[in-house]
């Protein structure tokens, strides 16, 4: 595997010819950024370039066109046609191949979780199987997708993941924090929680936790201090539900990730005015807040990442 800057080929989830990078509470309108991390590459160290995975200008396909494979199956079965690197977040992979894929390492080989596609790799140390992460079906597969600059989730950190719902993006986070991290997936719909409770089963390090996030003492014997918080509740409370979690569980100098849904606040204001109300509240509440950016797979959302001080 090698780690390579701008990639030929299309996107395989965003053929839009999105406007100039977003996202950065500060950022002077509209337009890319100067740095050379417009909005799009999954690995954007060596060009600029907006929207998109690698939308390298003419040739790539992008669009809903998926490469051979199918779904839910092994792709690439006549060999290593796949080419799989290193995302520059560590327990993050891409596939170049007719259109990039963001890819985790399956930590229950031979199963999908959400019939994802598999993908089957020879190393010198024998076949390692990858999930693709759908950027449709996840926020922070978005998130990645759509050009954040920080990502603290990592092998071995110990994750507590609010909205765990049937666990389709917990399962992408278990497989990158790996046996040594945990996720603590608190989910209170106990409908889809089911699914979550079975997920947990096959993977060990998911701790599933069928409450409401909204009361953290319920669920304190189960979680100890963690490395990051993550939150995709959809609540008009959901900063403040995200506050009483960090404070009772995130560590300080954690670091964090919340999804805002605006529609979910407000049917009103505009998205802009209501992620910056979002991003107030959680400074008032010790919350650094670094980075936002609007996800281009899921209209009306924006995450924001960022590290935690607590007093
Ligand atoms: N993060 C999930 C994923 O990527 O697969 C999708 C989450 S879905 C948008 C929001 C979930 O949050 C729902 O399953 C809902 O039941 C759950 N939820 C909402 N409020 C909650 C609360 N107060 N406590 C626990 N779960 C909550």
């Amino acid at each position: 595997m090698s780690e390579r800057g701008g990639s030929r080929g299309g996107n395989q989830y965003n053929d839009r010819g999105a406007r100039g990078g977003r996202g950065g509470f500060d950022r002077g309108g509209r337009g890319g950024r100067s740095d050379g991390e417009g909005r799009g590459n999954f690995n954007r160290d060596s060009r600029g370039g907006r929207g998109g995975f690698d939308r390298g200008g003419r040739g790539g396909r992008g669009g809903q066109d998926r490469p051979r494979g199918g779904r839910g199956g092994f792709a690439q079965k006549g060999g290593n046609k796949n080419n799989v690197e290193n995302h520059r977040f560590p327990g993050v992979f891409i596939s170049r191949g007719n259109g990039d894929l963001l890819l985790t390492k399956n930590m229950n080989p031979g199963k999908t979780v959400y019939k994802e596609k598999l993908i089957r790799v020879d190393s010198p140390t024998g076949p390692v199987e990858y999930r693709e992460w759908m950027p449709y079906r996840s926020k922070i597969a978005s998130a990645l997708v759509s050009g954040i600059n920080v990502f603290g989730i990592q092998p071995g950190s110990f994750v507590l993941y609010l909205g765990a719902s049937t666990g389709t993006t917990v399962s992408h986070v278990s497989d990158i924090v790996g046996p040594e991290g945990r996720v603590y997936a608190v989910e209170f719909s106990h409908r889809v929680a089911l699914e979550l409770v079975n997920l947990a089963k096959t993977r060990p390090n998911i701790v599933p936790i069928i409450e409401d996030a909204r009361y953290p003492q319920k669920y304190r014997m189960f979680v100890p201090m963690v490395d990051y918080l993550f939150a995709d509740v959809a609540q008009p409370d959901q900063a403040r539900i995200f506050a009483l979690n960090a404070n009772a569980f995130l560590k300080n100098g954690g670091g964090f990730m919340i999804s805002i849904k605006a529609s979910c606040i407000s049917q009103t204001e505009e998205p802009e005015a209501i992620y910056k109300q979002q991003q107030k509240e959680l400074q008032e509440n010790n919350f650094l807040c670094g980075e936002k950016k609007e996800l281009e797979h899921h209209r009306g959302h924006a995450v924001i990442i960022g590290t935690y001080r607590s007093k």
